[in-house]
């Protein structure tokens, strides 16, 4: 009897470079994943099919076994507290940094702080860190905007280029995390299909070791 796999893949820009990745490994979806709003696709391995997801809620699925394996964004397994995953491998692809940044020239003032940002773990873990009061601001998107508007005094964000933060009069400060997307198990799962999952993690390895 064949076992079945499930690798939750995170839509987007990470996608595009996971695609390739896979194919590499020898895995293959049976149509194009960008030309349909199916969200469960089989692939040309009997058995093994992908789930497309917006990136906060792969590692869910992962946590709670609805898929056995999938690829995330460091920047969310960061704000994600999953207990039962495993992260045997860095994919090494969507490489950016976590960063904080404000507007450019502007001091910051003494004592307490207004952040603003998506990743309110890894935000409040960088400050406390520091030892420095920060008021955390959950935004959605658009973050550049908030140091602009005075809704905070710095942002937490992703900076690839540093484009988008040049391109508003904002400047990069410290480093938080160097981030890359991940391959992650669920522990259960690796447990009872350890044969194709580990078959599946060497193959992976070998073909990010070829990237
Ligand atoms: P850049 O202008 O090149 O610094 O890109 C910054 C913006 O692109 C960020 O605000 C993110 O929203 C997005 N971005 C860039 N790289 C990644 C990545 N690897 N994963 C997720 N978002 C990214």
């Amino acid at each position: 009897m064949t076992m079945q796999i499930t690798i939750a893949l995170t839509k987007g820009r990470i996608l595009q470079e996971t695609l390739p990745l896979l194919a590499a490994a020898g895995l293959e979806p049976l149509e194009d994943l960008g030309k349909s709003r199916k969200l469960i696709f089989p692939t040309n391995c009997e058995g093994v099919r992908l789930l497309l997801l917006r990136g906060v809620d792969v590692p869910t699925y992962v946590q709670h076994g609805a898929a056995d394996m999938g690829v995330a964004g460091k920047d969310t397994l960061l704000e994600h507290h999953a207990d039962g995953i495993y992260e045997p491998l860095d994919l090494g692809i969507a490489r950016c940094r976590l960063m904080t940044a404000g507007v450019k020239g502007a001091v910051l003032p003494t004592g307490r702080i207004k952040v603003a940002t998506k990743f309110v773990e890894s935000a409040k873990r960088h400050y406390a860190a520091q030892g420095r009061q920060a008021d955390i601001i959950k935004l959605y998107g658009a973050m550049e905007l908030a140091p602009l508007m005075d809704l905070a005094d710095e942002i937490v964000d992703i900076v690839d280029s540093g484009n988008t933060l040049k391109a508003n009069g904002l400047e990069a400060r410290e480093m938080i995390a160097y981030i890359s997307s991940r391959l992650i198990v669920n522990k259960a799962a690796m447990k009872m299909k350890y044969q194709p999952i580990s078959e599946l993690i060497e193959k992976l390895s070998t073909a990010v070791a070829q990237n």
